[in-house]
């Protein structure tokens, strides 16, 4: 099923020749109307004119986060103030967020790309959505709210936490599909798990859309299994719409890319040059069809790699990978680099752990992995435990050839955050 079948099965060629007039289109305007991009441009000796082929963007600056931060509040917007109908901001970690202005197109773009992804992945008309996802500045919950309406769904607009009420909620209005990050959604299996209710007899879910942080195949698997439902893996970021930018379809092998909105690079994070397709590296964006706050070679961060080859489901628009990472998530210890997520894919594949962990660095880069016990793998036998422990410590040295403390903790009695969870305390900086 497609939502839009003459632009999401587009030939190639076609795709790129639309792409090459909207990236002219969008480098002209901003050259126009935003003087930060006058600016940059000047100093590149860059001219509108420079650009005859979609290579030629490796001639554009990038934009970074730091960008958005110093031109904060409004110094990207390229229409003015009184076009802007929306405002969202991402999370400012450290010192200011960054502001997003969306014209009227830009929601209703947004809307599309959603309402894309959701009938791709079979959901239609009828279908009821229960949205665990934050409410308020925050991109994720809105962006999908209004996708989900455009398709016709029942959308409830639910927000996290309060499992009572989702489960409540879920059953009195037989919600078939659920928005979430990947650990509120092992959360609230453990929380099913404990009252007793089996999910599969009780409730009507199908499906969930899983992002907004990065998780493993294994999470994937877990939650999967747990809720006896598909997961479909959502990527998206609040510079570039929030939620909506790339997803997997049925055959769940990667996540399409939508190319008539974003033009996609991927580059070496280091040296800023491409990489060869099938390598990993950072991925970049520039926007196509964004009218109020166009950006150019925007740097996300995300670690992905691309998957050229066609896809069976007869979309033309390339696949990237499952976020591997973060670069700013990458940690070091004893001079060995590694993700998060490569602790978590090993964790994740053993049944007798639970769904929550966390990854503690200290002292002289001391790594530590606490993990919860499955409630089933929790028999107390001290014997069984040291024995999971060394298994746990060795299945990670073998991956990162770094060897961690592990501490096995009871079930539900590692710190679950609302938002974004989060997997790693470096005591090393505090
Ligand atoms: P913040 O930067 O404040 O977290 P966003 O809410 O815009 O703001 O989050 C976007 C980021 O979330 C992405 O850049 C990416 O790192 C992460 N993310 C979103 N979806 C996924 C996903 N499906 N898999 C992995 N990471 C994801
Ligand atoms: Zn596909």
């Amino acid at each position: 099923m497609y939502w839009n079948r003459e632009i999401e099965t587009m030939e190639r060629a076609a795709l790129e020749t639309l792409q090459l007039q909207r990236l002219q289109d969008t480098v002209l305007r901003v050259a126009q109307r935003v003087p930060f991009y006058q600016e940059r441009f000047a100093a590149a000796g860059f001219t509108p004119d420079d650009l005859r082929s979609l290579a030629d963007v490796r001639r554009l600056p990038f934009t970074t986060g730091a960008d958005l931060r110093a031109t904060y509040p409004a110094g990207l917007l390229a229409v003015p103030l009184d076009d802007a109908v929306r405002l969202h901001t991402s999370s400012g970690t450290t010192g200011k967020p960054k502001a997003l202005y969306f014209s009227r197109q830009d929601v209703d773009h947004a809307a599309e790309l959603i309402a894309r992804c959701l009938v791709m992945s079979g959901m239609h008309a009828g279908d009821v959505l229960q949205n665990i996802m934050t409410y308020g500045l925050f991109t994720g919950a809105l962006v999908m709210h209004y996708g989900a309406e455009k398709v016709g769904c029942l959308v409830i607009p639910a927000g996290p936490g309060n499992s009572e009420r989702q489960l409540m909620l879920m059953q009195d209005f037989r919600t078939t599909a659920i928005h979430a990050t990947p650990s509120y959604a092992l959360y609230f299996a453990d929380f099913l798990e404990k009252k007793g209710v089996d999910p599969r007899k009780e409730l009507s879910l199908r499906r969930a859309f899983v992002g907004a942080e990065p998780y493993t195949e294994e999470t994937r698997r877990k939650i999967e299994a747990a809720l006896g439902l598909q997961v479909f893996n959502s990527y998206g970021l609040s510079e570039m719409n929030g939620p909506g930018v790339a997803f997997e379809c049925p055959q769940q092998h990667g996540m399409h890319l939508w190319e008539d909105h974003f033009l996609l690079e991927i580059i070496h994070p280091e040296t800023g040059d491409p990489v060869p397709d099938g390598e990993q590296g950072e991925l970049v964006l520039t926007t196509l069809c964004r009218e109020a706050m166009p950006l150019l070679r925007y740097r996300t961060r995300d670690i992905t790699t691309v998957l050229p080859e066609p896809c069976a489901c007869g979309r033309t628009h390339r696949r990237i990978q499952r976020i591997a990472g973060r670069s700013d998530d990458m940690l070091i210890a004893r001079g060995v680099n590694f993700y998060p997520q490569q602790i978590e894919s090993i964790l994740m594949g053993m049944p007798a752990l639970g769904r929550n962990y966390l990854i503690v660095l200290e002292g002289l880069d001391e790594l530590t992995v606490k993990v919860e016990l499955a409630e089933a793998g929790f028999d107390g036998q001290v014997e069984h435990l040291a024995r999971l422990q060394s298994r746990i410590a060795d299945s990670i040295r073998a991956e990162l050839l770094v060897k961690p403390k592990v501490d096995l903790v009871p079930p539900g009695t590692l710190p679950v955050s609302e938002g974004k969870a989060k997997r790693v305390l470096d005591k090393r900086s505090l």
